[in-house]
């Protein structure tokens, strides 16, 4: 193990602040790529598309902006939707996150922060758009593969890492392939294209974190499934419900209607089961061996 003099709390801290500000560029990328726009032109709206109120500078900051406004629009206080924060404040955590649980191999850093990015960016534009672009999911690759060796070569890991990505890679392709075949109604084809990448990170970690954050991605999905399932059972029997509630009935109507046509995105668990395994993987294994008796 290398040593680090940079203590964890000023890693998590630096890493936080750096989050806010990547995570107010990812709300234009969730925004943006699956329109078809740029996303690096203007990185934010210059004026309320209500009231045509010019946004000042300091109405821009991440998350602090939203609270010091209470949500609404300066100018015509028209409410200013929460996503914008809610992906600021999860970058945030998730990069202080990488910050502390990395901060005794700095080295593997870069790498998680990438994944960490592209977490927030494809959790986001699946729950909008049921897709997962092609464009960041070869992202986790191309830019996952080269930083998985920077952080082995500098870091604290032997050369087993990246041998295990490796097996981790096709593993989890090949399992989710699988899976897809089995059930096609439970993933998409952008799932099946993604879980390599991410299989990738978990074996780079060990063998633990591979199958809790495998395992995870699934347990997380049903949680995430089963309420949505017996409610749209329960709603078959009230056809006309949409027509009968008021303006949130109907937006739930809707929802129903998109899930039942075209599932529920799988991406957000698998980057759920992700983080978790990052976090805690290694210990639950190790519980989990323990209580079945195998160490
Ligand atoms: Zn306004």
């Amino acid at each position: 193990m290398t040593t680090c003099l940079i203590p964890a709390w000023f890693w998590a801290a630096t890493l936080g602040v750096l989050g806010l500000m990547v995570g107010s560029f990812l709300n234009v990328v969730i925004y943006r790529l699956p329109a078809g726009l740029s996303v690096v032109g203007r990185n934010s709206p210059s004026a309320c598309p209500g009231c045509g109120h010019r946004i000042r500078a300091w109405e821009n900051i991440p998350l602090l902006s939203w609270l010091a406004l209470r949500g609404r629009c300066s100018g015509c206080k028209n409410p200013i939707s929460a996503r914008y924060p809610i992906v600021e404040a999860t970058t945030a955590l998730l990069f202080a996150g990488v910050g502390l649980r990395f901060a005794s191999d700095p080295w593997a850093i870069p790498a998680f922060l990438l994944v960490a990015a592209l977490a927030v960016a494809l959790s986001g534009i699946d729950i909008d758009t049921y897709t997962l672009p092609d464009k960041l999911v070869a992202a986790a690759y191309l830019g996952g593969i080269p930083l998985l060796v920077l952080a082995t070569v500098l870091g604290a890991s032997d050369t087993s890492a990246l041998v295990r990505a490796a097996v981790g890679l096709v593993g989890s392709a090949l399992f989710h392939f699988v899976a897809w075949c089995v059930y096609p109604r439970g993933m998409g084809w952008g799932d099946v294209k993604l879980s390599g990448a991410l299989g990738m990170y978990l074996a780079w970690l060990g063998w633990g974190p591979l199958v809790v954050g495998v395992f995870g991605s699934y347990v997380i999905g049903l949680m995430v499934a089963l309420p949505v399932l017996v409610r749209r059972r329960s709603s078959v029997a009230e056809p006309v419900r949409g027509a009968l509630v008021g303006s949130d009935g109907e937006h739930d109507a809707d929802l129903d209607a998109a899930i039942a046509d075209r599932g529920i995105p799988f991406g957000p668990s698998m980057f759920a089961g992700l983080v978790v395994a990052v976090a805690v993987g290694e210990a639950l294994w190790a519980g989990y061996l323990r209580a079945v008796g195998l160490v």
